[in-house]
């Protein structure tokens, strides 16, 4: 069967019927789509230029894209545009937030420089004095640090605590250390990272109002040593208070809908190409391929702005919104950090029904790029688990190992992502979801 399709709007080129592309561009394999489909006509995109389009104006011309800030407002505007463009109903789902703007760190001690970095989020700063350190709860209880300098470290940094307003999971534990803290009212404060390879702060919170910045771990026995001597810490970052959207494209068909969701934001100094430049150039593309009426379902193509903002404003804000029924979706695929060099790409099942499972075990069969990995309780997949609807996440199955090497880092480039693997990507989703 070939799919309709409007002239001038999609290229005629998708069918349901297994075609066999041979070692096109070292893509061995595409189950449902001609060569045409991934190469273009005359003077027409095909899938990977499409691809390379989308990347190149998320990575290259916009960058940076933190929720709340310019670049972020551009990005969902240009998805908002596109979409529209292929003929969805576009919502911007609007919420409030916080613009930060980081201005970088120094910390003095004995005329010495060290090496920190400021956490994303927190308030300035210019603040001399003798360092309190400070490594367990028991003395952070008995500690008078009003208006001090504190230095965190041992006990208390073993692991990032979770932003104060965080809805999606807080320990108890978390929240302790974070009213001790407020209580006892630091003028600011500095962390051992919480990790021994990055810089990983304690906190990163816009809604926490004391100062803060992480050092290395290796520095940890320098600071201890000389507590006595004076210091001195300046941070020159600053917030405004700002608005931020999710783009939410529907299509017509029947409910429950088909969601496909992919967040937009970065952390503030990454151009976030694999994190996740990749999903929302995957989302246009289906978008582009399966137009706003071909699946039986009414198909909703979700930009999600806040997977990597402090307090996931956009994930908040679209579950209040559009899942106070759940009933109304059968299932949320969501794509996160597909297309790594290395590796393959990588699917996981959360809830989803073993015919639904099994035939997508049988789809991904034919294409060795594709492989079924565990579970991962992380992204945005999970605000559609927490509903009880069924899901499915896509990522690369290399990708847990950069997490804070190369995501989230300046590093995170198109260099690292490899386009062909995300047409293979989309390949699979539209045999998928036609199919439905
Ligand atoms: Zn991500």
């Amino acid at each position: 069967m070939i799919l309709a399709y409007k002239p001038g709007r999609v290229w005629p080129l998708l069918q349901v019927r297994m075609v066999r592309v041979k070692d096109f561009a070292g893509v061995k394999y595409y189950p449902t789509v001609k060569l045409k489909f991934l190469t273009g006509r005359k003077g027409k995109m095909g899938v990977i230029q499409e691809i390379d389009r989308h990347l190149e104006k998320m990575v290259i011309d916009i960058g940076p894209r933190p929720t709340g800030s310019k670049n972020n407002r551009k990005a969902y505007n240009y998805i908002g545009r596109e979409m529209a463009g292929y003929g969805f109903a576009v919502e911007k789902q609007e919420f409030d937030c916080i613009d930060w703007f980081p201005g970088g760190a120094s910390f003095l001690m004995e005329g010495r420089e060290i090496r920190l970095k400021e956490a994303d989020y927190t308030l300035p700063c210019n603040l001399g004095g003798k360092l309190h350190c400070i490594e367990n709860i028991e003395q952070l209880r008995k500690s008078d640090i009003q208006g001090e300098l504190v230095f965190l470290f041992g006990e208390l940094t073993r692991e990032p605590l979770m932003p104060k307003k965080f809805p999606f999971y807080n320990p108890p534990e978390h929240k302790r250390i974070i009213a001790l803290l407020e209580e006892k009212n630091p003028g600011a404060i500095l962390f051992a990272s919480c990790s021994k390879e990055s810089l990983v702060p304690l906190i990163e919170d816009g809604d926490f109002n004391i100062p803060c910045a992480v050092v290395p771990v290796k520095e940890q026995e320098y600071l201890l040593g000389n507590k006595n001597s004076p210091v001195r810490l300046v941070i020159k970052s600053s917030r405004k208070p700002a608005r931020a959207a999710n783009i939410i494209s529907r299509g017509w068909g029947e409910k429950p809908r088909i969601a496909v969701s992919a967040h937009l934001d970065t952390k503030p100094f990454t151009p976030g190409a694999l994190d996740n430049a990749v999903g929302v150039a995957a989302i246009l593309v289906l978008g582009k391929l399966l137009g706003p009426g071909r699946l039986k379902n009414q198909l909703e193509l979700i930009a999600f702005n806040g997977e990597d903002y402090f307090s996931n404003a956009g994930e908040v804000v679209f579950s209040e919104k559009s899942l106070s029924e759940p009933g109304d979706y059968l299932l949320g695929v969501n794509i996160d950090g597909i297309g790594y060099l290395e590796g393959q790409t990588g699917f996981s099942f959360f809830e989803l029904c073993e015919e639904k499972r099994s035939r997508i075990r049988k789809i991904t069969k034919k294409i060795p790029g594709i492989c079924e990995i565990a579970p991962w309780p992380q992204g945005d997949h999970m605000v559609f688990v927490g509903c009880g609807i069924p899901a499915v996440a896509i990522t690369s199955t290399q990708v847990f190992g950069i997490l804070e090497s190369v995501i989230h880092t300046p590093e995170d480039r198109l260099e690292i992502v490899d386009r062909k693997k995300i047409a293979e990507c989309v390949a699979f989703l539209v045999e998928w979801l036609t199919d439905l």
